[in-house]
Formats: structure tokens, C-alpha cells, sequence
């Protein structure tokens, strides 16, 4: 099975790891680069990119992660992931660096201080059966994607509400990443296409 580590600095690992796991994958963290050198792939966790954005650096993962994702290191990004893994970024606060990799411009807590949650269900392309049973999605102060680049693939928006139209899932090559959190809902449908992407990297 694949080896896919779940960087290990801030946010939600735990549950990640959870995932992958039922989907078959063996999931180690990653806190240090000797760490990184053995995974197949990286998931990258909700919770705040802009501490995460210091923590790469404090702990020398910063570049290595960028040239992982370079060579073609299969990633997954939730949440703060997502904002970690686009090129570029609106409202970041001082300074805030992405590593970059999916050719998107996201927006950080772009749904709005009054509505700072919300739930809604999600068809996304590529995950099994969620046109007939959708993916339930969780967002918490998340991000949304603003703008899409040429080599870049939209694979799900929101459908109902406020933010209907949003895009909220984005697939270039094999890094995946989404504006909600997967791996707090039980459905671990998003994890099985991603060790997919994985399995069909090596
Ligand atoms: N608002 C957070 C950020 O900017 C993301 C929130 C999350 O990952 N749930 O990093």
C-alpha cells in the first residue's frame, strides 16, 4: 500500500490519518524533511495556514515540501491546506507564503465572519457515487477558490444558498485540494480518491 504522510505541524492530523488509513494507505506524520523523503504523497490539514506557513519554515520543510510538489508529489489539501497548496492567495496577513502547486487564487475566510460554518452536500467529479449520494461537506472558516488558472480543474462548487456557485474543490494533476474538511464527516470517499491518485502515481 502506499506511504502517505500527513504533515504533522498544526491542525487536524489526527483525523486524516484516520482516513487514509480506512482507505487502505499506511499514513505517517511529517514533521521533518528525512520524514517527507519517505512518503509517497502528503496531505496537508485544515487549521490556520498562516501559523503552518511559519511552522514550514521553523521546522526546514518549506523548501523541501515546494520540491516535492515540483517533482510530482501526489498532495491533498483541506481547508488551510487548500490555501497552502495554491499559487495564490487573497487576505493572507503578514507576509503569509503558499507552497504553491495548484495554478488557483484562493480567498482565506471567504465565506464571512456571520456564516463562519456551514454544512452543505457536494457533487465532486471522481468521487465514487456522489452524484446519486453527495459528499457532505463541513466548512469551517474556510477558504473559496476565486480564480482558476489554465492548468487547473474545477471538480466541485457549491450548489444551494448563499454561495451557490462557489468553487470549493480543485484537481491539478495529482494534487487534489478542497475548501472543507473531509475527515471530519466519516465519509471517507475524498480519501479513497485521493490513495487512487496515489496508487496510480507510482
Ligand atoms: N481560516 C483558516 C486559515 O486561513 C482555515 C480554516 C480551516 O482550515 N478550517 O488557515
Amino acid at each position: 500500500s502506499p506511504t502517505i504522510g500527513v504533515l504533522a505541524l498544526q491542525g487536524d492530523v489526527r483525523e486524516h490519518v484516520a482516513a487514509l488509513r480506512h482507505e487502505g494507505a499506511t499514513a505517517v506524520g511529517v514533521r521533518r524533511p528525512s520524514e517527507l523523503d519517505a512518503v509517497d504523497a502528503l496531505v496537508v490539514p485544515g487549521g490556520e495556514s498562516t501559523t503552518m506557513d511559519k511552522l514550514l519554515r521553523a521546522f526546514d520543510l518549506h523548501e523541501p515540501v515546494r520540491e516535492r510538489l515540483r517533482a510530482g508529489m501526489p498532495a491533498y489539501g483541506s481547508c488551510a491546506g487548500m490555501i497552502l497548496l495554491a499559487d495564490r492567495i487573497i487576505g493572507g496577513i503578514d507576509g503569509q507564503q503558499t507552497l504553491g502547486g495548484v495554478d488557483i487564487t484562493v480567498r482565506r475566510n471567504a465565506f464571512g465572519r456571520q456564516v463562519d460554518s456551514f454544512e452543505t452536500d457536494l457533487v465532486i467529479d471522481g468521487v465514487e457515487d456522489s452524484a446519486d449520494d453527495p459528499v457532505h461537506a463541513v466548512f469551517i472558516r474556510a477558504p473559496w477558490v476565486e480564480d482558476v488558472g489554465p492548468a487547473a480543474t474545477v471538480v466541485g462548487r457549491v450548489g444551494e444558498g448563499a454561495a451557490a456557485g462557489r468553487i470549493v474543490a480543485v484537481r491539478q494533476g495529482p494534487v487534489l485540494v478542497t475548501s472543507f474538511h473531509p475527515e471530519v464527516t466519516g465519509d471517507t470517499r475524498v480519501h479513497r480518491l485521493f490513495v487512487q491518485i496515489v496508487r496510480d502515481s507510482l
